[in-house]
């Protein structure tokens, strides 16, 4: 494998290194900074969105054809370290990440042309309405029903864990069209248009962590029109699939594990432990931050691996279900030293005082807004996008033939 930079990528690592300092206001640094969650700040995300989408650096994983960057995966990793190093917002990418590609496979003409504008413009944002209670890993038994009207379909049903329906205009659903044969064979995919559709309903769900990040959403008798299903009628499940792909892979996750360690390292300088002393003389406390460190650079192996496989048009295939678990486990592993070198200071945090839609917390000092939500809310870490269970379960499947 070939890891060293390029002339052309180290030039191209200047211009973003320009791009970032010449854009990034201080108080989008900030909302970067204080990321308690996945996402950062939504109201900031979308203002960085359209910053990225004016200098078109906003859909860095699509070809130029469809308003993308047309990037390399090098390039894009770049960009995704590059942005991190600088406290760029993490923005809410499900649009880009996952609908637009399978709008670019399997939509029609038309379809492309209504979505993939709005898309790269930061207009168009959509949720992802997959899960619903009791189909979660086994994602094939949902049950919310879209029946036939003429040109439309009459959904009734259920979506749980959609994070930021509140905040998204789109959303993409898998809906049952056929209770037939498999239950596999029975899905289909579809796209609503307007998140106040008569019929819809968004409640919120606070975490652990007091954020409100994902939500229960309801359907009844909402009609979407046939013209928004994307493939055939029963055929979602080939969809979903494409999907999900671009759902477990291809994440940079090691410049967030470095930053997200860094971190640590400067609250485990700063702050008096119990007792007093600073959790950064404790032997014990610097080699787990060390073990941390290792895992981090065996991660990042893996990573530039699989980047330099893409590079050269390889599919990286299920070694990405490897990165997912330790990439989840590593942020784990970091946010628990967070909050041990916080100490005392953890326990100011009060995840109540925080209010339905607003993603700040409401206290100081400054280390506890950002180590006691991400520790929490990186519970969920293992669990979303494949629980590590079933990423272990592809793993053994595809890699040990079991
Ligand atoms: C913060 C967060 C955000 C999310 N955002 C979204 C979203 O935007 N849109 C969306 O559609 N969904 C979303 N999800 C849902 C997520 O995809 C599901 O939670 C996940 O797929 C697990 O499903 P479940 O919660 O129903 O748990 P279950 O599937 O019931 O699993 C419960 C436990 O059983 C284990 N298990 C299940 N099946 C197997 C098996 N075959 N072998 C071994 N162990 C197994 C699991 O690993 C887990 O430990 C989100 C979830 C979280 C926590």
């Amino acid at each position: 494998m070939d890891l060293a930079l390029s002339a052309d990528d180290l030039a191209f690592q200047d211009e973003v290194r320009t791009f970032l300092k010449d854009n990034l206001t201080p108080d989008l640094r900030e909302a970067g900074r204080k990321t308690g969650g996945v996402f950062a700040d939504f109201a900031a995300s979308t203002r960085w969105n359209k910053i990225l989408a004016g200098r078109g650096w906003s859909a860095t994983t699509w070809p130029k054809e469809h308003g993308g960057t047309g990037w390399s995966a090098t390039q894009r990793y770049i960009f995704a370290r590059e942005s991190t190093i600088a406290d760029a917002p993490r923005v809410f990418n499900m649009s880009v990440r996952m609908v637009g590609p399978v709008v670019m496979k399997f939509g029609t003409p038309e379809q492309k042309a209504k979505y993939l504008p709005g898309i790269v413009a930061g207009d168009i944002v959509f949720c992802q309405g997959y899960s619903e209670p009791g189909s979660g890993s086994d994602l094939a038994s949902l049950r919310t029903r879209a029946d036939s009207d003429g040109d439309d379909y009459v959904i009734n049903g259920t979506k749980i864990w959609t994070t930021f329906a509140h905040n998204a205009n789109h959303m993409f659903c898998l809906v049952r069209t056929s209770s037939e044969g498999k239950q596999q064979d029975g899905i289909t995919f579809v796209l609503i248009d307007d998140m106040n559709t008569p019929g819809l309903t968004v409640k919120p769900i606070l975490t652990l962590a007091g954020d409100h990040e994902v939500n229960q959403v309801f359907f009844d008798d909402v009609r979407v029109p046939k013209a928004n299903r994307i493939g055939p009628e029963n055929a979602g499940w080939t969809v979903a699939k494409h999907l999900l792909e671009y759902e477990r892979g291809g994440d940079a996750y090691t410049p967030n594990l470095y930053a997200r360690l860094d971190d640590v390292r400067r609250i485990a300088r700063e702050e008096a432990a119990d007792g007093g002393g600073r959790l950064i003389e404790d032997p014990g406390f610097t080699e787990r931050l060390a073990e941390a460190e290792i895992s981090i650079k065996a991660l990042e192996m893996i990573e530039l691996q699989v980047l330099s496989d893409l590079s050269q048009g390889k599919n990286p295939g299920a070694i990405s279900s490897a990165m997912k678990i330790r990439g989840s486990e590593i942020v784990q592993s970091i946010d628990l030293m967070g909050i041990d070198a916080l100490a005392h200071y953890g326990v100011p945090f009060e995840p109540t005082a925080r209010e339905v839609g607003h993603n700040e917390p409401t206290v100081t000092p400054d280390h506890a807004i950002t180590a006691m939500p991400l520790y929490l809310n990186n519970r969920a870490a293992t669990i979303y996008a494949g629980s590590s269970e079933v990423q272990r379960n592809i793993l053994a499947k595809a890699m040990l033939g079991l």
